[in-house]
């Protein structure tokens, strides 16, 4: 529930406006379920509440650490359903990386997520409650992480829950994220990327990329056949952009696909002036045979193209990598195996 949304339950039970920002505050900012221990609000009204709702947040069921320190959170939803979400240590800050939606609808080759095809959505309560969960198992206060939706599922086919739950961590009487520490990534869906434009405040925005020309990307991202790579780039340069602000562009570089240079050279011909940034990401090999990791001599010459044409690019650390963490290695386990993938019923 909205901030807004809880005020009207409480109003219900008590005339003082302030037990309901209490209450989120306790929700949001402190993880706490419990009302017995909220003990800033009435007995009378803890009471109340208590007869009627149930405060649950995603119930930790496995937790996989990786070498590097990342680990990976296997959370059991009330309907039983389970959704993965990341902890990532980096040398200044912490990444949290979160799910959207159960599985993901959008197919797109390289990505073992799209195996589970589609389950369900996840509600704006799900979706701040990875949050809440991860930053309570490592005490983290609200200023110290980054926040990406780059875990299960497509965000703007999410869009409503997604941007609900962008409001509920952002609130500053409760979780209160910058919004600029918040990026969605999105494989490419316009009208949403459309809508993302006339919000305000919203989060930025991240675009799985992975290929400069239509073939290609139809076959790697069949989303792309809907909203194919000039479109894209449009709808991206509506984009209010703040000062210093810039797109991120995410390509998982694949050997002898999509990483020559002439492809960095039609990427930054795709930029043209939108200021982007791009990560490169090395294709981890563990579980789809046809398509090979780029070795680091040629990622860095693709880096290199770019930054010669003005664009600021970095290939990423693959992180959590042995623990099924990383980009695109989203999908429930067994948790009896620890082996991909698995009936997600
Ligand atoms: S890469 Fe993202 S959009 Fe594509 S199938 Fe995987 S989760 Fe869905």
């Amino acid at each position: 529930m909205s901030r807004q949304a809880l005020a009207r339950v409480v109003s219900e039970f008590s005339d003082k406006p302030f037990h309901a920002r209490q209450l989120f505050s306790w929700i949001y900012g402190r993880a706490e379920t419990d009302l017995a221990k909220m003990s800033n609000l009435p007995r009378s009204l803890r009471a109340s509440l208590a007869e009627r709702f149930v405060i649950a947040h995603p119930r930790v069921e496995l937790r996989q650490s990786s070498r590097d320190g990342s680990v990976k959170y296997l959370l059991r939803l009330e309907d039983g359903k389970a959704v993965e979400a990341v902890y990532i240590p980096e040398k200044t800050r912490v990444t949290l990386c979160i799910s959207s939606q159960i599985g993901c609808p959008l197919g797109c080759t390289f990505c073992l997520t799209a195996k589970m095809g589609l389950v369900r959505n996840l509600t704006p309560g799900e979706i701040a409650g990875q949050v809440t969960v991860l930053a309570a198992e490592h005490h983290l206060a609200a200023n110290a992480y980054n926040l990406v939706f780059m875990g299960m599922g497509e965000p703007l086919n999410n869009y409503d829950q997604v941007l609900a739950a962008f409001h509920l961590l952002t609130d500053l009487e409760g979780i209160g994220i910058a919004a600029r520490h918040i990026t969605l990534s999105t494989a490419g869906v316009v009208p949403g990327i459309r809508r993302l434009a006339r919000e305000n405040p919203r989060p930025r925005l991240a675009v799985s990329l992975s290929a400069t020309t239509d073939a290609l990307r139809d076959e790697f991202m069949p989303i792309n056949r809907a909203y194919p790579l000039a479109e894209l780039f449009a709808s991206l340069r509506e984009l209010p952009l703040a000062p210093r602000e810039k797109v991120t562009l995410e390509y998982v570089l694949l050997r002898g696909m999509n990483d020559r240079r002439e492809d960095a050279h039609r990427l930054a011909s795709l930029a043209g002036k939108l200021p982007l940034k791009v990560n490169l990401i090395p294709y981890n090999e563990t579980w789809r045979e046809g398509y090979a990791a780029t070795p680091l001599e040629s990622a860095r010459s693709f880096r290199d193209a770019l930054l010669d044409r003005k664009i600021s690019a970095s290939i990423r650390r693959r992180r959590g990598a042995d623990i099924s963490a990383a980009c695109g290695q989203l999908a429930i386990l067994d948790p009896a195996t620890l082996e991909h993938p698995v009936s997600v019923a």
